[in-house]
Parts: structure tokens; C-alpha cells; sequence
């Protein structure tokens, strides 16, 4: 998520975070802020919103002179995003300035432990936490209370840090978050990413998690967690860079494709504790849960076809009646409502016009409204009783994939809850699915490897002008979803149907060489929709299949077969999206199509 650079050297520190911070602009970011040294003490100066609001205030940082500094773009998770809750933050005396990356995890723990010691906390951020954490450790010797802190903080960071009485040093760590450090004849710099520094050298270290970077202006040292020093190679970078500002990514789709095992991981991984799961925020009593009648889920695109895949499983696992509705429908069509329903509303930008109607007239009706989102402090956020992020990190092109992903993790988890709750699976159930679930980012990575075959393939139906996708059950939902992607993508006119309802009339538009994809991972169903693979065959249609490992006799029936790996049958829709989103992706490209911003499309749908 969003950005850090700090500078140590001989040349004014100021204009060069703010140019590395505009390098950086493409993570997404909702604020922005600085501190610098000016020879006295750490001086500050922060802003919600803009950047440039933060180049006004400082003027071009003008107004903040020194050689040492650190800055920050912040993409909100704890705290909405405001002037107050932007980085950096301080301890109380003002002599500790830091930046962060990332979420803090064990903060409220912390934060608690801090306050009982009489710190007074001035932000809502988890990052807080660390800066008054430092103070307390503090005794003179920065790497001492550097590394007092990393054993006490859970999940993931990259810190920059500075201590008003050693102003020739500037501290940096991370853990799964990254962070990059870069040396010049001029000083040396860190950074999220490269593309931040790329202006000023090319001679760049990658740090690993749990390391610790001493900066100076004249040399950079590195540190084990135990203060043990390490050698470390220097790296040159080649990239053009332009190249460089996708982290070497052609498109930010494509990036954000390869992001997923790492966003399911971060949604996945804090609601899980001690081999069960905890959603904190999840806002309802055991008894709430046993009484619930109805749950009612309300989006629209992407995050509708989550809300399908949903209904399938929270019905059968949970064996709680589900309704879904596109947002737009749901909120002109008078809704049956009862008090004690539960409406869950899912919206990537936590701003999209309808689904925010959809939650007020829920809320009007007495219902509770359990929002999952990925933008901290937006609106829907603000308005649904309670919150469930996805950590998906800022999602740059305009087509959905890691937020969608994270949608779906967010929706296993509360079904699994439900449904333990509710006595509908034993815990053992519960904790072979959570085995199953701990799977999947792995499995993701792996199916990164399919990119190729898929490109290969997408190319040959670059001039396709209809293209279905079909399955039943779960396998109907990815359809819908993989339908939609190549739609938005590609401009490829496509449907996507239950297998059984093709023939109740759109088979009649397969034709000699129509490409239909077959999803097909549901056990139950699979032979099933091999009847309908070899109805759509026998009229001439060319099939892909989507199936899983061990399915090797679909080669009999399918022409062309793409496979997942084994997992639980609830969770298919988070590997066989991922062979659908290359698909889709590389036809788009193939077809010169603007990949990141297709035509007529908005990122945030705020108007109905
Ligand atoms: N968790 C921190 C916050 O909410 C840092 C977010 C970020 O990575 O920018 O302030």
C-alpha cells in the first residue's frame, strides 16, 4: 500500500521526498505528509487529499529545509484518512518521527499497555502505536529500541525513522511490506519503490523482512533483528522509468492480477487466530447470528457476482436463506425487510451511488448492514453499522481482480462463522475448511504460472465477436464474473448462462467455431454440464474448460483445458478466476484496447 521515501545527503531533503512521492502517486494514496530536520528538531508538515496540497503548504519544500527527512503517501486502513491521521506521527515529545506501511495488527493491545503508562495518543492510526512504542524503549541507542519494537509488533510494516538527537541517521525496517534502499554520490535514499528514487541513482538494495537499514549521508549499514551486521549486494536497475512505475508491469491490471495471493493472504491471515476464525469487526452476537431469518447481499458488477458465489455457499453451508440483489434493482423494488435481516452491502470504492442507497434504506428498515469494503473512511464505510475490509491495498485499474479476490475471502469466512455458530458444521468442519483456506494463496501463486497458455490462447480469439461462458452452481457465478472481466477489458461481446438454461434458448446463437467456456470445478455437477459441453459441441462450438486437477477425462469432450488445483468445493471461485482474468486480459491487449481505463468506464461508480 502507498508510499514512503526518505533522503539523507548533501542536497535539501524536501523536494526530493516530494518528487519521489509523486513517482509514487500510482499505489493510490489519500494523504500526504513529511518531516524534516532542520538542524534543531524534526519539523512537520502534513495534509489530507493531494499531494500538491502538501507541495502549497510546504512550498515545493521550501519551508522545510534540511538534508534529512522522511515523507509519506497514505492509503487509510486504521482511522479515516484526514490531516491528523496522516503520516508521519511522533511520540509525544516530538523527538521520534516515523513513517509506515502497512497494519499494525496487535495496536489496540499495544495502544492499551502504552496508555496504561500515560501516553496520550493523537491519532486513530495503528502506525501510532510504534512511534510512542519507541519512546518507550528509547534509551539513547536507536538500534536498541528499533529492535525492542520489532519483537512487539504484529503483521506488516516498512518503517521509515528518525530521532531528533541522532540527526545523521535515518532507520528503516519492514516486513512484508516492501522497501527499498538506494545510495548516490549524493546521499542515500529509501523507498517503497524504485520508480521514487530512479531520478537520482540506479545502484539499489532490496532489504529483507525483519532487516534493519541504517542511513546516512555517507553509507548505508544493515542490521539483523540480534544487531548482527550484513553484507548486501548492491543491485543496478535497467528499467526505463516508465516501465519502472508498474514495478515492471505492462499494465496495472496485470499487476494487480499478480498481486492476489498476497491481498488473500493480508485478508485472510489477521482473521484468523489459533485455528479460528475471529472477525472482531463482525459486529453481531452469537444470538444475533442463531436468529437470523434472512441475510439480504447488495452490490453492483464485480462485487455482485461475489454476492452469488456467496449464496451458494452460505446456503449450504450455513443453511441461512440469501438474497441477492444488484444495487440498482434493490433499491426501486420495495424490498421485504424485517427487523433482525441482516444486509451485507460489498463495494470495492465503498462509494458506489447505489449500493450506499441500498445500505440507507436497509438501515431505514431497521436492518443491521455489515459492509465490506476496501476504502478505509468511505462513505459506505462510515454508514454501515459495522465494517469488514478487504486488504486488498489500492487498486489502480479500473477493472476488478485483487478486490474481488479479497471479496471472496472476506465472504468465506463469514459463512464459515455463520455456520459454526449456527451448528450447521461441526468445528472440525470448520477447521478443515480454514486448512483449505490457508491453501489458497499458494494456489494462486501457482496458477500465475498459466499466464502463458492463456496468452497463447486469448490470442487466437483476438477478433471473436461473441463469446459464452457457462456452469452451474458456484461455476455459474465465476462465469458471470469471467464474462464481465473480457466485456470490460476486451469489448468482446459475451453471455454468461447456467449450463442447463442454454438450451432454453440462447444455444440457438452457437454457431460453427463459437467460443464457449465451460467452468466446471463443482463435483456434483460436472457431469452435468459435460451434457451441456457436448450439446453446444454438437453445434459446432469450440469449448475451453475450467476444471480441476484429476478431471483429465474432460479432454474426451473440451477442446482446450485449463486446470486449478484441488481445493474445497466453497472456494473454487478464488483459483478458477484467475486463468479467466489472464484470458481476458490478453485479448484486450491483443485487440490494442486500454487495458486500465477502458472506454466508458469509471473505477467509482458514485452516480445511479
Ligand atoms: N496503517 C497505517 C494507517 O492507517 C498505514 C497505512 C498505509 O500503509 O499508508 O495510517
Amino acid at each position: 500500500m502507498c508510499g514512503i521515501v526518505g533522503y539523507i545527503g548533501k542536497k535539501q531533503a524536501a523536494p526530493i521526498i516530494l518528487d519521489g512521492l509523486a513517482k509514487l502517486e500510482y499505489r493510490g494514496y489519500d494523504s500526504a505528509g513529511m518531516a524534516i530536520f532542520d538542524g534543531e528538531s524534526i519539523k512537520m508538515m502534513k495534509s489530507a487529499g493531494r499531494l500538491q496540497a502538501l507541495v502549497d503548504l510546504s512550498h515545493g519544500g521550501d519551508l522545510l529545509p534540511g538534508t534529512a527527512g522522511i515523507g509519506h503517501t497514505r492509503w487509510a486502513t486504521h482511522g479515516k484518512p484526514s490531516d491528523l491521521n496522516a503520516h508521519p506521527h511522533f511520540n509525544t515529545r516530538g523527538t521520534i518521527s516515523i513513517v509506515h506501511n502497512g497494519i499494525i495488527e496487535n495496536y489496540q493491545a499495544l495502544k492499551l499497555m502504552l496508555e496504561a503508562k500515560g501516553y496520550v495518543f493523537q491519532s486513530e492510526t495503528d502506525t501510532e502505536v510504534v512511534a510512542q512504542l519507541l519512546d518507550f524503549y528509547y534509551r539513547g541507542n536507536p538500534m536498541e529500541a528499533v529492535t525492542k519494537v520489532m519483537h512487539r509488533v504484529e503483521g506488516s510494516y516498512a518503517l521509515g525513522i528518525m530521532f531528533s538527537d541522532h540527526p545523521d541517521e535515518i532507520y528503516a525496517v519492514r516486513k512484508s511490506s516492501p522497501l527499498i534502499v538506494g545510495q548516490s554520490e549524493e546521499g542515500c535514499f529509501i523507498a517503497s519503490d524504485v520508480p521514487a528514487i530512479l531520478k537520482y541513482t540506479r545502484t539499489v538494495f532490496y532489504t529483507d523482512d525483519q532487516e534493519i537499514v541504517k542511513l546516512t549521508a555517507d553509507g548505508i549499514e544493515f542490521f539483523t533483528v540480534d544487531e548482527e551486521k550484513i553484507e548486501k549486494e548492491a543491485v543496478t536497475i535497467e528499467w526505463d522509468a516508465n516501465a519502472a512505475e508498474k514495478g515492471g508491469y505492462e499494465h496495472f491490471l496485470l499487476k494487480e492480477i499478480y498481486e492476489q495471493p498476497e491481498t488473500v493472504d493480508k485478508t485472510l491471515s489477521p482473521r484468523l487466530k489459533d485455528g479460528r476464525i475471529v472477525i472482531e469487526e463482525l459486529g453481531l452476537t452469537d444470538e444475533e447470528i442463531k436468529a437470523l431469518r434472512k441475510i439480504y447481499i447488495v452490490a453492483c458488477g464485480s462485487a455482485y457476482h461475489v454476492g452469488i458465489t456467496s449464496k451458494y455457499i452460505i446456503e449450504e453451508m450455513a443453511r441461512i436463506p440469501v438474497e441477492v440483489d444488484v444495487a440498482s434493482e434493490f433499491r426501486y423494488r420495495n424490498p421485504i425487510l424485517m427487523e433482525g435481516d441482516l444486509v451485507i452491502v460489498i463495494s470495492q470504492s465503498g462509494e458506489t451511488a447505489d449500493t450506499l442507497e441500498g445500505l440507507r434504506i436497509s438501515k431505514r428498515l431497521g436492518c443491521k448492514v455489515l459492509g465490506i469494503v476496501n476504502v478505509v473512511g468511505s462513505s459506505i464505510a462510515r454508514e454501515a453499522d459495522n465494517v469488514m475490509y478487504t486488504w486488498a491495498g489500492p487498486e489502480i485499474s479500473v477493472a476488478t481482480t485483487k478486490a474481488y479476490s479479497a471479496q471472496l475471502i472476506n465472504m468465506y469466512l463469514l459463512a464459515i462463522k455463520l455456520a459454526t455458530v449456527r451448528g450447521a458444521i461441526s468445528d472440525a468442519k470448520a477447521a478443515a475448511f480454514i486448512k483449505e483456506l490457508n491453501k489458497l494463496p499458494e494456489q494462486i501463486e501457482l496458477l500465475m504460472g498459466c499466464k502463458e497458455r492463456m496468452q497463447k490462447f486469448a490470442n487466437r480469439y483476438v477478433g471473436a465477436q461473441d463469446i459464452y461462458f457457462i456452469g452451474r452452481g458456484i461455476d455459474y457465478a465465476i462465469s458471470l464474473e469471467g464474462s464481465l472481466k473480457l466485456k470490460e477489458l476486451s469489448y468482446v461481446h459475451s453471455e454468461a448462462y447456467p449450463a442447463g438454461e442454454l438450451k432454453h434458448g440462447p444455444i440457438s446463437l452457437i454457431d460453427k467455431g463459437t467460443l464457449v467456456v465451460a467452468v466446471l470445478t463443482q463435483e456434483e455437477l460436472y457431469q452435468k454440464t459435460i451434457s451441456n459441453i457436448v450439446e453446444v459441441k454438437s453445434r459446432g462450438a469450440f469449448v475451453m474448460a475450467v476444471t480441476t486437477v484429476g478431471n483429465e477425462e474432460i479432454e474426451k469432450v473440451a477442446d482446450y483445458v485449463v486446470y486449478i488445483p484441488q481445493t474445497d468445493k466453497f472456494f473454487t471461485d478464488s483459483l478458477a478466476i484467475v486463468p479467466l482474468q489472464f484470458f481476458s486480459y490478453y485479448v484486450a491487449v491483443g485487440k490494442g484496447c486500454d487495458v486500465d481505463k477502458p472506454r466508458n468506464l469509471a473505477k467509482s461508480v458514485t452516480v445511479e
